[in-house]
């Protein structure tokens, strides 16, 4: 197995499922597998491996219970045959349960996990065919402003459970397979929707209302797309918000959102400093800055997706989620 028939074995476990919602397990469950590899590490009993993983499924996944057992069972499998790319070690058979879910406590006593051998193959010495293999996994869950967050994380290789290796630390090179890949991962964009959104809010975050300008030209501020691209939104104004760097990256982290009344919501579990209040609370059930249009402001359809897919529901007001759901 090469890098691309690697890659393609992940693209095929499905990412997304209808309508856009988030199944991006299987694909975390992987980028886990190539951290450990890049330790030394192939096979880890799944007991040592579950709190990482569910570390990983939390701040990267959907606002959902992580159940980081089931990828890391139904990776080894797909459509009746084994995958190339993982498997499940176990000392005695693994019982279901009824619905056909591997049993937690077999999971927890016999159960290791791991890349197949051939995968490991590819990475365990090799960090730049990690970073190619994690950044364009990362491009098929994440939208671009917390891809790389991602995917330095997995190369820095901060596993507790598995031993430390050299290799990891040394600086990756870019190989042109790293360009090859990302290229073909790229979804379609319009062009058109970062100059639209930037001018239908004036240029200026709709958070904050920074935008600082040097030599006559803004910079640090980005068209946020409130649907995320990756999940099907579209490039409409409408699935827009003009942001500047940290309140973008915290849309796209589910740190923040805006409500049915266009007020901006902060998650309640967003540490409370000072330095966050200046930053986040001080805005929280405030009206953003709108765009002059009023056809151009967001739509509910679209803050529904981030708010089911992203911010979760549970951390809207539960009349807020009643109105606009229903
Ligand atoms: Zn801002």
């Amino acid at each position: 197995m090469n890098l691309q028939e690697f890659v393609a074995e992940v693209e095929a476990q499905r990412a997304w499922r209808a309508h856009g919602i988030r199944a991006p397990h299987k694909p975390l469950t992987i980028l886990y597998g190539i951290k450990l590899a890049l330790c030394g590490t192939r096979l880890i009993p799944y007991r040592k491996a579950a709190p990482e993983l569910s570390s990983l499924l939390v701040r990267y996944g959907p606002p959902t219970d992580p159940n980081p057992q089931d990828p890391a069972w139904r990776l080894a499998r797909r459509d009746g045959a084994r995958t190339r790319i993982w498997e499940v070690r176990s000392e005695q058979p693994i019982r279901s349960d009824r619905s056909n879910n591997p049993r937690l406590t077999d999971l927890n006593k016999f159960a290791s996990i791991g890349l197949s051998e051939e995968a490991y193959a590819l990475f365990h010495d090799d960090p730049a065919a990690a970073r190619s293999a994690a950044t364009q996994i990362a491009s098929l869950i994440l939208p671009e402003s917390r891809q790389d967050e991602l995917v330095e994380e997995v190369l820095e290789g901060r596993v507790t459970a598995a031993s430390p290796d050299d290799e990891s630390n040394q600086p990756p090179s870019l190989e042109p397979v790293h360009r090859e890949l990302e290229s073909a991962s790229r979804i379609r964009r319009d062009p058109a929707f970062a100059p639209r959104v930037r001018a239908a809010y004036g240029n200026a975050c709709a958070v904050c209302s920074i935008s600082p300008r040097l030599s006559h030209a803004t910079f640090g501020l980005e068209a946020a797309h409130i649907w995320w691209a990756r999940g099907g939104g579209p490039d409409a104004v409408q699935n827009g918000i003009y942001l500047c760097r940290m309140h973008h990256i915290a849309l796209d982290r589910g740190a923040i959102t805006v409500d049915g009344e266009m007020r901006l919501r902060v998650a309640p579990t967003l540490e409370h400093t000072s330095e966050c209040s200046d930053v986040f609370h001080r805005f929280d059930r405030r009206p953003i800055r709108l765009p002059s249009k009023d056809r151009d402001a967001p739509s509910i359809q679209m803050l529904k997706w981030h708010w089911e897919q992203v911010f979760g529901l549970k951390n809207l007001a539960p009349e807020q989620a009643e109105r606009h759901l229903s």
